[in-house]
């Protein structure tokens, strides 16, 4: 469902991505994991053209995404993204109804989706109606993810979403994810840091290094004896 054919991402003179090619299957719980700076958000954002390529082509649900209309194809894709990006001034309320508002739906049916997003990322439901600025870091990555899954999206870019939780929600969150995708057969894009997360949510786990995929493959054999070190490394395994 999403295909990224030898893309190559230059900024000025860095070289983001180099000749990157990844396919991911609708469905596919995909891993993106690698060092900071190794381009792995670069990768996510050329899903939802908030990154265009220098060269090479990318396609979702088998149409080139410059071809589409950048707020349609974002409309379409929920993106929950590692700075968070509330927009300060809306409500709890309004931030995660931003899609369904813009799709038409009736308040009665975004005040219903809203409540329940609440309850599902343990969210107090008094929270709505409060601003991002009164939130505590965790709270407004959480908020982030419930605007992401808000109009139900059969994609979900999630960049680092579970940095700022505490260790016991995340936990839960994972577990949630985990639901998530079992129960609607979503395709998600995670970027992690967290190797235990990858290993335990991917069905396909990336390796990025210095702008290149270093590996790609189910998380078995990416822990293999036979692996290449740096990505046994990188996600702890050998242990
Ligand atoms: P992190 O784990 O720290 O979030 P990352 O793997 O997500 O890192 P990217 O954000 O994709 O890394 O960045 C890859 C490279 O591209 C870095 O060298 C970064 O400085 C550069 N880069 C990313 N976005 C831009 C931009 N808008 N302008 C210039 N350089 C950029
Ligand atoms: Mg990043």
């Amino acid at each position: 469902v999403i295909a990224i054919e030898g893309v190559t991402v230059r900024f000025g003179g860095t070289e983001a991505l180099r000749d990157v090619t990844l396919h991911v299957n609708a469905g596919e719980f995909c891993a993106l994991v690698g060092p900071s700076g190794s381009g792995k958000s670069t990768l996510m954002k050329l899903v939802n053209r908030l990154v265009v390529p220098s060269a090479g082509a990318v396609r979702v649900r088998g149409r080139d995404v410059g071809q589409e209309a950048a707020p349609v194809l974002r409309r379409s894709i929920g993106y929950a993204m590692q700075s968070v990006g509330l927009f300060p001034h809306r409500t709890v309320a309004d931030n995660i109804g931003t899609v369904p508002r813009l799709l038409g739906w009736d308040a009665a049916r975004i005040a219903r989706r809203v409540e329940e997003l609440l309850a599902l990322l343990r969210l107090d439901p008094g929270m709505a109606t409060r601003l991002p600025r009164a939130l505590s870091g965790g709270q407004a990555q959480r908020v982030g993810i419930a605007r992401a899954l808000a109009a139900d999206p059969d994609i979900l870019l999630m960049d680092e979403p579970f940095g700022a939780v505490d260790p016991i929600t995340r936990r839960e969150l994972r577990a949630e994810m985990r639901r998530i995708h079992a129960e609607t057969g979503k395709t998600i894009l995670l970027v992690t840091h967290d190797p235990e997360e990858a290993l335990e949510l991917a069905t396909h786990v990336v390796v990025l290094r210095d702008g290149r995929i270093e590996a790609d493959g189910a998380p078995a054999e990416l822990v293999a004896p036979d692996a290449a070190p740096f990505v046994r490394d990188l996600l702890g395994g050998g242990q």
